[in-house]
């Protein structure tokens, strides 16, 4: 049977709001925030916009949540890639310390929401294991655990190839790290408790209304729609992966780049636990990325990645997926796959995430695939700043957001990128 084409997620899932009578209202003439753009990072923003008594609107062009913030692998970690050493190098030993404290206190914002605010989004503390693809990964992994630099530390735990299998039943790597404080979530549980936040705090969220074209006037912004004409004092573009022809700035600084997840038959929890002992969510240190987990029930294998050279429909990608996962664990070999889905990731040239102000338009955005703890507290932070809130200034305010020449867009340059990553991982380097 071929695979359903949607997240596990999503499986029965019905939007948000759905056993109310459908939105017919014309839309407001007139609000004082409009945000496009209803995942993690639009609805965390337009909860603290909303707070503050500014009549918020939010709008998506696809069914609410359909974006990234549905399709993820709801794995929650550290999630600023440049390391402490390649941003002093770029920014100074300060500002790199800064922007390194932005992820942690990412990460600790998601893990407040969920422990104090009890935010209902299936919160597992459980850590996270990175497997070593070669040796010399492991040398280097467990050098960079004992040096951590100072104020930065994150509790990590080294794991010998000798004691790997307490975390996965695979001789495939060369051992690995486990980061102690990474956890995992419902993708779409989250996204359903942000956004009744931001219900609760006074926003209005409407989906299947494709924002068409933004014009600058006096008050604001003039924000076409596809259900008519709103203006708006200020405009937030929470657009991330799926940022397209609206502001040609963002588009040129964003790369929109599709991830791959497929979802194994429901296998039994007895033999998911033997396949992943610890129930940590796992990645590795290839540099063509790959993600899985056991599902939430504890009964499947989610497993994630760059599936292809270049975007395709994702159910034709799963015997790419299934390989990687069987090279893993050969024992899934036959293993149905129920579910396979795409979702458009957006990396930056720099891999930092940006945010702040250009020409009046607010953004955040630029997650480089680790947009889960990222997006709720960007979004946050953004929404802080379009208030005027001093909490809302970030390390990364300010900073360029690069863009490259001949780049407009699409990222034609994607295809030989993955190929000659691949061919480092397959060597080894
Ligand atoms: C398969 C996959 C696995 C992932 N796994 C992880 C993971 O394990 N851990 C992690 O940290 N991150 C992961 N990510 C990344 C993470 O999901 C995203 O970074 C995050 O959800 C981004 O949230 P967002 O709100 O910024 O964007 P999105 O949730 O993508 O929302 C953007 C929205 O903008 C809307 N939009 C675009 N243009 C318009 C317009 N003109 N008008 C109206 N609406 C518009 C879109 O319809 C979309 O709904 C994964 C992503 C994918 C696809």
């Amino acid at each position: 049977m071929s695979p359903a084409p949607t997240p596990l997620w999503l499986d029965g899932a019905t939007e948000p709001g759905a056993a109310e009578p459908p939105v017919t209202a014309a839309l407001p003439r007139q609000v004082d925030v409009l945000v496009v753009g209803a995942g993690y990072t639009g609805l965390s923003a337009a909860r603290e916009t909303a707070a503050t008594g500014r009549t918020t609107l939010v709008l998506d062009a696809s069914g609410v949540g359909r974006g990234c913030s549905s399709r993820n692998g709801g794995q929650v970690a550290y999630s600023i890639k440049p390391s402490y050493q390649d941003l002093a190098a770029r920014h100074g030993a300060n500002l790199a310390f800064r922007i390194c404290s932005e992820g942690q206190q990412a990460l600790a914002h998601l893990r407040r929401l969920a422990t104090d605010e009890h935010l209902d989004c299936d919160w597992r503390p459980r850590g996270g294991f990175h497997g070593a693809h070669t040796r010399r990964h492991f040398v280097a992994m467990a050098r960079d655990a004992e040096a951590q630099p100072r104020g930065l530390e994150q509790r990590i735990g080294i794991v010998p190839r000798s004691e790997q299998r307490a975390e996965i039943a695979t001789d495939f790597y060369h051992g690995g790290v486990i980061y102690h404080d990474d956890a995992s979530i419902e993708p779409r549980r989250l996204f359903l408790a942000l956004h009744a936040r931001a219900i609760a705090s006074g926003a209005q969220v409407i989906g299947n209304c494709a924002v068409n074209a933004l014009q600058r006037v006096r008050e604001g912004f003039e924000v076409r729609t596809a259900r008519g004409t709103v203006v708006a004092r200020q405009v937030l573009l929470a657009t991330n992966g799926y940022s397209g022809s609206l502001s040609p700035w963002h588009r040129r600084r964003v790369i929109p780049i599709g991830s791959y997840q497929i979802a194994t038959e429901p296998l039994g929890v007895g033999r998911v636990g033997e396949l992943i002992p610890s129930g940590r969510h796992i990645s590795d240190s290839r540099r063509v990325v790959v993600y899985y987990r056991p599902s939430p029930d504890g009964e499947r294998i989610v497993f994630g990645g760059r599936a292809s050279l270049n975007e395709r429909d994702p159910r034709v990608c799963v015997p790419r997926l299934q390989a990687m996962l069987t090279q893993i664990f050969p024992s899934l070999r036959g293993a149905a796959i129920t579910h396979a889905w795409v979702g458009w990731v957006a990396y930056t040239f720099d891999t930092l995430p940006h945010l702040g102000g250009h020409d009046g338009l607010y953004f955040s955005m630029g997650y480089c695939g680790q947009g889960v703890p990222l997006a709720p507290y960007f979004g946050m932070r953004i929404g802080q700043q379009m208030v005027g809130l001093t909490e809302g200034r970030t390390a990364l305010d300010g900073l360029e957001f690069p863009s490259r020449p001949y780049y407009h867009g699409v990222p034609w340059f994607l295809g030989a990128s993955v190929f000659y990553y691949r061919c480092l991982d397959a060597l080894g380097l």
